[in-house]
């Protein structure tokens, strides 16, 4: 029997449902407001239907022309603030030639708008009047702007010890801002309770979040006219970018677009490597590693919550898994930002990868390599300020 839902060799579930419970296997669709399965187990995005370019809406220049891959919304339903095609940028970097994708040129600063302009439209199409998420970051950020455009009531738990300027785009946008102390853990159990009344618009635990991700995988295929590039390099905290990908690949493969799919690489940073560490040790699931401080505070997760879905999408791929130090991030932040690409450091963790896997001969010099940007310097100024004068770091 054909795979049906998520990701190869996932749970099996009933075709024609946009989403599959990972725990008992049942499907469910958009109409259902619920951001887990009645049984209490995780949802998971249904495969991706086969996907080629005549699926394409040509009228819509953003990222929503792909929507006929994504779950069924109403385009009376989306929430915009003038995404558009964000742009590709072929560099040549200490390491070799890559192709920067430009994914911070967001709304917000972040590709995070990707999955959280689908995962807002979604709730409004629902008519939810008030939602909960946990974030420190990029996230929070984008589902406050999306939610402050859609006129959904928002608040977000954040860790007590957070910088308040990193949480200031947030509450710009209106967002109610609750410091939890204790750890990340703390802060989302804090969250799960607010759940109890009001939406819990979690974009770690809602699969159209990653829907909304996938929107990459087809942008770049269609950029690159039609190609797959033969190597993907994307930072890897919850893993989303890898999730989104590769079911976006996937789809591109069955409807014979793509003749295989790109080799997914995830760079985490070596303060938190739980999933390095698993793949290094041949595992099928991911256990809870690291802590502390790193420049890559983007992705600082000690446990990605779709562990054994992210090691068989980058087995599937022939990809690999690596974490760097903070001072391999920082040389790539220096030789980004002195090119005049300016990103925040957990941007440059991807680049730092791809110098390790040009280095190590994982990645030939005569190889298309797509490295994913994910954040705007414009974020972290001061830090990026202080870290290039060798003030901090
Ligand atoms: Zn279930």
């Amino acid at each position: 029997m054909p795979e049906a839902f998520g990701v190869p060799g996932g749970p099996p579930g009933p075709p024609g449902h946009s989403f599959a419970c990972a725990a008992c296997g049942a499907g469910s669709g958009v109409e259902q407001a619920a951001w887990r399965c009645a049984c209490g187990g995780p949802l998971e995005l249904a495969e991706a239907a086969p996907f080629s370019r005549a699926a394409i809406d040509d009228a819509e220049p953003s990222f929503w022309r792909y929507a006929r891959a994504l779950p069924p919304l109403d385009p009376r339903h989306r929430v915009r603030l003038g995404e558009a095609v964000t742009p590709l940028l072929a560099l040549e970097l200490p390491a070799g030639r890559a192709v920067l994708k430009l994914d911070y040129l967001f709304p917000t600063g972040s590709y995070k708008d990707r999955g959280l302009a689908v995962l807002v439209s979604w709730l409004r199409s629902l008519r939810i009047r008030s939602v909960v998420e946990d974030s420190s970051g990029n996230a929070g950020a984008a589902l406050a702007a999306y939610t402050a455009a859609a006129g959904i009531e928002c608040t977000i738990y954040v860790p007590a010890s957070n910088s308040p300027g990193k949480l200031a785009q947030a509450a710009a946008y209106g967002a109610e801002l609750v410091p939890i102390a204790g750890d990340r853990a703390a802060v989302a159990d804090a969250a799960l309770r607010a759940a109890a009344t009001r939406f819990y618009a979690s974009h770690n635990r809602c699969p159209m979040f990653l829907a909304g991700v996938a929107t990459l995988g087809f942008e770049l295929v269609e950029q690159l006219g039609w190609r797959a590039p033969d190597h993907v390099v994307v930072p890897a905290g919850y893993g989303s970018l890898v999730l989104g990908l590769h079911w976006a690949f996937r789809a591109l493969v069955a409807g014979g677009v793509l003749g295989g799919l790109p080799r997914l690489h995830a760079v985490q940073t070596a303060a938190y490597p739980a999933l390095a560490a698993a793949w290094a040790g041949g595992a099928d699931e991911v256990d809870a590693r690291g802590g502390g401080p790193t420049l890559a505070e983007g992705i600082a997760c000690r446990r990605p919550l779709r562990g054994r879905a992210l090691l068989r999408a980058i087995r599937e791929s022939r990809g690999t898994v690596t974490s760097v130090g903070d001072d391999e991030t920082l040389e790539a932040l220096r030789a980004l930002v002195r090119r005049g690409v300016y990103v925040e450091p957990t941007s440059a963790v991807a680049a730092a990868g791809h110098a390790r896997l040009a280095t190590d001969g994982t990645i030939a010099p005569t190889e298309t390599v797509v490295v994913v940007l994910t954040g705007s310097g414009l974020k972290a100024a001061t830090t990026i300020g202080d870290l290039l004068a060798g003030r901090r770091g």
